[in-house]
């Protein structure tokens, strides 16, 4: 699934914020949330977010710049990537579809209520 092929008009935009709208996401969900200080070093946390975790560093300027060889091969791949392998983790690690906006309860609630892996399923 690609998320540009899917919807060849979201603008390339929209699909970072998308894709940060979901970071956010990921971030609460898997708990990082309450362990996230921001002295911590980025690279602790999942790369599938860390970039969201860098601009929370940012912001509070605390961090300097780091090599992250992860995170550039990560931001290497196109955008619609980068956000299928986040919706994708976040099915599979909190049943969580970011499409309904909603976290069942377990794998079988999921396939049994959620009607599918991409946009188009859900409208
Ligand atoms: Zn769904």
């Amino acid at each position: 699934m690609d998320y540009n092929e899917e919807d060849p008009f979201a603008s390339f935009e929209d699909l970072t914020n998308l894709l940060l709208k979901m970071q956010k996401k990921t971030f609460t969900i898997s708990g990082d949330n309450n362990q996230y200080k921001p002295y911590m070093d980025p690279r602790d946390f999942n790369v599938l977010w860390r970039s969201y975790i860098y601009s929370l560093g940012q912001r509070s300027e605390l961090l300097p710049r780091i090599q992250d060889d992860e995170l550039d091969m990560f931001e290497k791949m196109n955008i619609g990537e980068q956000i299928s392998k986040l919706n994708i983790f976040l099915r599979s690690e909190f049943y969580y579809c970011y499409l309904c906006g909603k976290q069942y309860a377990s794998e079988e609630e999921l396939y049994e209520k959620c009607p599918g892996i991409t946009k188009a399923d859900h409208t």
